[in-house]
């Protein structure tokens, strides 16, 4: 047995490559212990993922990442160990998934304004869960409009493009709270988005103080030297280090499945919060509280 972990990664229910099952299957091939799917504002694959894990004796962990824009960047929150099934916390992630398709819909409007003929319903079979911009890229990849898909969001739908739709109006914090409502441990994911760690520090206490536990330390392409910052503010802030790809297959993110060093003490240290309900600093019925503007 293995210590590898790859605690964010994505499947088909979102905006992966690979089906749950197929995930499963390639972090078995590689040996990995233990994998978290965090899919976005969606729990649509991890049943299958962890029927998938448990046939193969992978560790499985659920999570969720939740997407917020704030005015410096853009803050995602993953979420392990969410009681997912919970009807409030379901009905609030398809509040975001319904803004997601309002979203992605006037996305499609902007682009056919500037003459750029891709249709809604052939973005909305190319996603088979939950829809986002990989899914518009991908449709402009096909039609001829761009060579990769990191070209699309460079053109068409990165945040400063023309046919760029901010996300619903949910804060950083509701994002922590949501997850913490439901019994989840609340992480930030690559903090480094921010721009620059004054940035981050400004927010690090409103989100600690929100229920955040963790901070994803070890990511895809961060350097020693942002891996060193981010571990000594982890610590500054008491806040578990954690990490992994955000692995969703060829042509997103760089590192392959699994190819980030992450010390195993961070799924001890998580299962170990998971089991100390003293992380939830937050009511758990507050996600009532939580205004939602698609
Ligand atoms: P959305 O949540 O719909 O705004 O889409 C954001 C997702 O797009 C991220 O989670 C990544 O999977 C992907 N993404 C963002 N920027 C790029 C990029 N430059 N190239 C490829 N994929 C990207
Ligand atoms: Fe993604
Ligand atoms: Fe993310
Ligand atoms: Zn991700």
């Amino acid at each position: 047995m293995t210590n590898y972990i790859d605690l964010h990664t994505h499947s088909t229910a979102s905006d992966g490559i690979y089906s749950p099952t197929e995930l499963l299957r390639r972090a078995k091939d590689i040996g990995l212990r233990v994998l978290a799917l965090t899919d976005h504002d969606t729990t649509g694959g991890l049943d299958e993922a962890a029927q998938a894990a448990r046939a193969l004796d992978i560790d499985f962990i659920p999570g969720i990442e939740i997407n917020t824009d704030v005015s410096g960047g853009e803050v995602h929150v993953l979420g392990y160990f969410v009681e997912y099934e919970r009807p409030a916390f379901q009905a609030i992630i398809k509040v975001l998934r319904d803004a997601r398709e309002r979203r992605g819909q006037r996305m499609v409007e902007l682009l056919n304004e500037q003459g750029i003929n891709v249709s809604w319903d052939r973005v909305r079979e190319i996603a088979e869960g939950a829809v986002g911009r990989p899914h518009v890229a991908k449709a402009l990849l096909e039609a001829g409009y761009v060579q990769t898909i990191g070209e699309a969001f460079d053109k068409y739908i990165g945040t400063n493009c023309f046919a760029y739709v901010p996300r619903y109006r949910l804060t950083p914090e509701d994002a922590v709270h949501l997850i913490a409502s439901a019994n989840g441990l609340p992480v930030m994911a690559h903090p480094i988005e921010l721009p620059g760690l004054d940035e981050l520090r400004n927010w690090l206490p409103g989100l600690y103080e929100a229920g955040m536990v963790g901070l994803e330390t070890y990511y895809g392409p961060y350097t020693p030297e942002d891996e060193r910052a981010l571990r000594a503010l982890a610590d500054e802030y008491n806040l578990i280090p954690s990490g992994g790809t955000d692995f969703h297959g060829p042509g997103i993110h760089p590192t392959p499945l699994g190819g980030r060093h992450v010390p195993y003490e961070a799924v001890e240290r998580l299962k170990a919060a998971g089991q100390d309900a003293s992380h939830i600093r937050v009511a758990p019925t507050s996600t009532g509280e939580i205004t939602i503007q698609g």
